[in-house]
């Protein structure tokens, strides 16, 4: 079955339940409605189905493989649906392995082709984002999109910007990228941030992002429960899954946190970054539509 995956607005979202991970919809390059147009965007009252009190997104970057050999089994265990921010090299070299992290209804998006950072990361100084242009952008985005697509038969619906960085050029001539995003995808997440997103306000291309590599599960429990406590949206990004080390989620902190997760008294929506953000947009949609009839 190809699945596709793509941002789905008012004129579908009779199709679009929030709880669905694997949705069918048209491929449209227009929006139904625009999540980025500011009265729309923008809801005075907002609330979480089921009464829940915060939202949580995990996200794991890179196609790192003990995201499959150590990750999944936990996640899968607890049925909790993350999503992952794919490098498509990575992906190919496992392909069999990636093509049941899609059957299984986690989201795979878009991370870029070639990863570009600052050049100040010697790593990165061949694809510096000071050397890039806006149109070179959006075509890295446009092919890794199609690369997702072939490898994996799914249309990427969100975008993760790589070291959180949302620029090209440098000096005067410095231009964000969030616009190149904004126009491809339901939403963009970024890196090491400081909070979370309150979901009658967020710039979904913008999405504030948490670091969860290394943290003990009581430090993201202090997270998690200021969400719970400001009804909103903590997205979380981490790389390896293991028993520590760099850039490394803690399999302790990741289980520990799916059973603080699927307690009901602690009121956390748990989903991928596309299906809590077609629910920010429709409940937006919906608010935006209360106040027009009010009017
Ligand atoms: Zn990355």
């Amino acid at each position: 079955m190809k699945m596709i995956v793509v941002p789905c607005f008012i004129g579908v979202l009779t199709l679009c339940l929030c709880s669905c991970s694997r949705v069918q919809t048209r491929k449209s390059s227009a929006f139904d409605s625009d999540p980025y147009e500011s009265s729309a965007g923008i809801s005075s009252s907002f609330a979480w189905p089921e009464g829940k009190r915060a939202a949580v997104s995990l996200t794991f970057d890179d196609a790192r493989p003990s995201q499959l050999d150590v990750g999944m089994p936990v996640l899968e265990g607890y049925g909790v649906k993350v999503t992952f921010y794919v490098s498509t090299p990575n992906v190919e070299k496992r392909l069999a392995d990636w093509r049941g992290v899609v059957a299984a209804g986690h989201e795979i998006g878009n991370h870029s082709m070639r990863h570009p950072c600052t050049g100040n990361f010697p790593w990165s100084r061949q694809k510096a984002l000071e050397d890039y242009t806006l149109a070179q952008m959006g075509a890295e985005l446009d092919e890794a999109n199609a690369e997702i697509e072939r490898l994996l038969n799914v249309r990427a619906a969100t975008f993760a910007y790589p070291c959180g960085q949302k620029f090209v050029g440098r000096g005067k001539d410095v231009r964000s990228y969030v616009p190149v995003v904004a126009s491809r995808f339901l939403a963009g997440r970024g890196w090491r941030d400081e909070g979370a997103n309150d979901p009658a306000f967020c710039d979904l291309a913008q999405l504030m992002t948490m670091e969860l590599d290394g943290l003990s599960f009581e430090q993201l429990k202090t997270l998690v429960d200021q969400a719970a406590e400001n009804g909103f949206w903590l997205v979380l990004c981490g790389h390896d899954i293991g028993a520590g080390g760099r850039q490394t989620v803690t399999v302790d902190t990741l289980r520990a946190f799916c059973e603080y997760a699927r307690d009901p008294k602690n009121g956390l929506w748990v989903d991928t970054v596309a299906n809590i953000s077609r629910y920010v947009v429709e409940q937006r949609a919906a608010g935006h539509q209360n106040r027009v009839s009010a009017r």
